[in-house]
Formats: structure tokens, sequence, C-alpha cells
């Protein structure tokens, strides 16, 4: 006979996890299905352990810049290994932490592979489970391309695999993954080159940041190769890689390490969801309407499964806002996915929220109006590695209500967060005028654009 109950999470990553949490902090009988280790993406091959990554790249950076201050350091190289070890040391304590937490929050944890047998019951490890509620969080995983070769490069979680740094590394892709990974390989003397489909870094972000993080990375010596679509892998003699673009004629050779980062698919291919009357799209995202239902009642999907920002927090706050509204009695509860903020860590970092330029001009025309700056913030006053602050803030109407803010340059991933709420409440361009600037910094520029 089946084990029941109240809610099924399959997935034990951000969304999965916070929707049993909360359910069960409601009292509802709850259990969640991870396949592999629980945190999901975010803890294991994603959000967590690229921060780590970062904080070495930017220390990296430090450490360059130190000398203009006054420091005579004597550097005597980087131990790839050892940050790889603490950073797993500090990815499998949450780990660890994570099963605890169930436990004490009497949340049953089944390991395996869960697959639904039809509209109420789901299979795991051939065991059958039926909930009131099923919870579909099973997230995204990294697309390799179809091309000869393509098996020779890795992806981003073969980057979380890598037990020593790769000396020239080609990292094909233009999204946030990608430059994020160039960023922090090219910081810790890896030579990178970036090979884009199209002319631009980061499509739907606002211009000046595509512009300005190009030149930036260009600044800081990552290659990159634009309009270039890679239809060809092959391996040396020497143990090298080469990438051919037939449509160019171009074959960029000599790589040690190859990355994918052309974007991530839907998990939602092996769920038995043939079983169900659950509808995905042609791309295999799960369609949901505004309160994360399902076309079947009692089904929902959330997080990167869906076609929502695919971001941890997005998955937390659906999840959190469903179980509020199944078992808190919260009937309306549910997330408004408009103005999400969100960093890219980048070298420097971007911090954006809101519509970008292009977006406000198509929607609202001649109503709109933009503020923008752009300095050498005060920390590169006279360090030898320069890099700038831009800023732009999107206004709409009379009022001037802030639509959109993005931050590219020094100290961006720690600016927005304050300003995100703000914007949520609806400031125009007179309360960032009204706020009194905190000196000398370099939000403080947010505050006092002319
Ligand atoms: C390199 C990288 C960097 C990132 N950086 C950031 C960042 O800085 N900030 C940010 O907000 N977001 C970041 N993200 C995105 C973030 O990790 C995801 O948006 C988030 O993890 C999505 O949560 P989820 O619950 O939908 O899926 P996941 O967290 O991926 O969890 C899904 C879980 O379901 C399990 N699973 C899948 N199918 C089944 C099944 N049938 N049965 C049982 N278990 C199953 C998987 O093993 C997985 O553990 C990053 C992602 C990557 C790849």
């Amino acid at each position: 006979m089946a084990k029941t109950y109240d809610l099924i999470a399959i997935g034990g990553g951000s969304g999965g996890l916070s929707a049993a949490e909360r359910a069960a902090k409601y009292g509802a009988r709850t259990a969640v299905v991870e396949a592999g280790k629980l945190g999901g993406t975010c803890v294991n091959v994603g959000c967590v352990p690229k921060k780590i990554m970062w904080y070495g790249a930017s220390i990296a950076h430090t450490l360059h810049d130190a000398s203009a201050y006054g420091f005579s350091l004597r550097q005597e190289g980087f131990d790839w290994s050892q940050l790889v070890a603490e950073r797993n040391r500090y990815v499998a304590n949450i780990n660890t932490w994570y099963h605890t937490y169930l436990s004490d929050s009497n949340i049953d944890e089944i390991s395996g592979y869960a697959r639904f047998v039809d509209n109420h019951t789901l299979e795991v490890n051939g065991e059958r489970y039926r909930a009131k509620h099923i919870v579909i969080a099973p997230g995204s995983y990294p697309v390799v391309p179809d091309i000869q070769g393509a098996e020779l490069g890795i992806t981003s979680d073969g980057f979380f695999a890598l037990a020593e740094q790769p000396k020239r590394v080609a990292v094909v892709g233009s999204g946030y993954i990608a430059v994020e990974l160039a960023g922090m390989l090219n910081a810790v003397g890896s030579e990178v080159t970036m090979f884009l489909r199209s002319e631009h870094l980061l499509r739907r972000f606002d211009d000046m940041l595509r512009e300005s993080l190009m030149e930036e990375m260009l600044n800081d010596g990552v290659n990159i190769i634009s309009s270039s679509s890679i239809d060809r892998v092959e391996r040396a003699d020497d143990g090298t890689l080469s990438l051919f673009c037939a449509k160019s004629g171009q074959v960029q050779s000599g790589f040690d390490q190859l990355i994918w980062a052309i974007g991530r698919n839907p998990s939602s291919g092996d769920l038995g969801l043939e079983n169900t009357d659950v509808v995905c799209d042609a791309a295999g995202y799960i369609g949901v309407d505004a309160f994360q239902n399902t076309a079947v009642p009692g089904i929902y999907a959330l997080g990167d499964v869906t076609n929502a920002p695919q971001l941890t927090p997005v998955a937390i706050a659906a999840a959190r806002r469903l179980s509020d509204r199944l078992f808190g009695g919260m009937e309306d509860r549910h997330l408004d996915y408009s103005l999400v903020p969100s960093v890219v860590f980048s070298h420097p970092p971007i911090a954006t929220v809101g519509l970008t330029e292009a977006e406000a001009r198509a929607s609202h025309g001649e109503a709109v109006k933009v503020y923008q700056t752009r300095f050498t913030p005060m920390y590169h006053a006279f360090t030898e590695r320069q890099s700038k602050v831009a800023m732009k803030l999107v206004c709409v109407g009379a009022q001037e209500k802030v639509v959109g803010c993005h931050i590219i340059g020094f100290g961006a991933d720690e600016m927005l967060q304050g300003f995100a709420v703000a914007i949520r409440m609806g400031a125009t361009k007179q309360d960032f005028d009204d706020t009194i600037a905190i000196h000398p910094t370099g939000a403080e520029e947010l505050v006092t654009m002319r």
C-alpha cells in the first residue's frame, strides 16, 4: 500500500525544501524526495560554491591592487586545490546540516528518483507514495550542444569538480554563468577565451551593463570572440582541444579545458509526466498559473522547472507562498514575479532590478526618463588596475517612478538589495533625491544623480 502524506516535494533543492519546510511548520505531514544531494543546484553546484570561487578571484584582484596602497607582498602562487578543498568542506557541512534539519522538522527524507505513476501517486525505488499535494521542483540541468566532440567539454557541474586549475580555458556562452566562470578563472590566472554566438554578453540585460562588462572583461585580459558558433570540437595529439566554427572558418586551438555554459533545460523529461495530465511547453517547462497550479489539481510546480527567473530566492519565495496558501489559510498568497532583483558575480559585479531602458521605452515611449552616471570609484583612484562603476535609473511618467535600476562596478552586489525594497514600494526619483547620501560610498551616486 502506498504511504501517504499531506505534501510531497519532488527535489530537495531550493524550491522543494522550502515548500516542505513551510508546510511542516503548519503541521502538515511532509516528505522530500531527492535523487542526489540535499540543497540541490544552489548548494552543490551553483550559488554557494560559485560565490566561494568569486571571493577567491576577488582576493586575487585585491592582491594586485595592494602595492598601490603601500603593501609590498611576495606572492608565492595560488593553490587551486586548497580553495576547492575548503569550498567542498563548506558545502558538505551544509548537506549534513540539511539532513539534521529535515529530521528535526519532522520532514521525511526519501532518497531516490521520483516518477509519477498517475496524477496522485509517485514511485521511488519501487515504493509508492501518495499525497494530497505534490510539488514538482526538480530544477534544471546544463545544456551540452549536439555537435561532434561536445563530450570533450564540461559544464558548470564539471567546473565544480575540477581538481586542478585549467591553464587555457574556452568558455562557450554569453549568459551569467559563462561570464561568472570566465571572470573567476581569469582572475586566478587561467588564460580564458569566451566564445559568444552573438555580438554581446548577457542578452536581456540593460545595454549599459552589457557594454560596460564587455569593456571590463577585455581590459582584464579575457579574450572574447563574438559571432562564433562552435560546431565541432577535436582533441589534438598533445591532448589539447581545438574548437571549430564552420561559418567563420575559424579554428581556435590549445585549450586544456572547455566549458559549455550555453543555458539550462528544465528537468521535466524523466518524471513520468506522461502518466499525468500535467502540461509542459515545447521547451519542457511545466505550465503553471500565478499560484503555481499545474493543469492537475493538487500538483504544483515551481523553481527552474517552470519558466520563471532561474534564481534560488525566486524558487524559495514561490515555494513558501504556496505552502502558506495550502496550509496557512492564506488563500491569495502567491509570488509576484515582477521586480526580481539579481546579481551577476562577474568581475566587476552587476546588480539589476526592473525594466531595462529598452523595455521601458518599448512599453512607455516618451514617458521614460533615464539618469545615468559612470565614474572611477575611490578604491581605484590610484591603483594600476582600473575599473569603472556605471549606474542607470530608468524612470517613468510625470512622477518619475523608478522602474529599473542597473549597476555595474565595485560593490554593486551589496548595493542593490535596499534599493530593490524602495523600488518595490514605488519610489520615485524625488524619493531617491530626498534620501541623504552616505558618504563616501559608491552607492551615494544613486541618490545624487542629475
Ligand atoms: C553555476 C550556477 C550558479 C548559480 N548562481 C546563482 C546565484 O548566484 N544566485 C541565485 O539566486 N541562483 C543561482 N543559480 C540558480 C539556482 O541554483 C537555481 O535557480 C535554483 O537552485 C533552482 O531551485 P530549484 O528548487 O528549482 O532546483 P534545484 O535547486 O536544482 O533542486 C532540484 C533538485 O531536484 C532533484 N531532482 C531532480 N529530479 C528529481 C526526481 N525526479 N526525483 C528526486 N529528485 C529529483 C535534483 O537532484 C536537485 O537536487 C545558479 C545556478 C548555477 C548552475
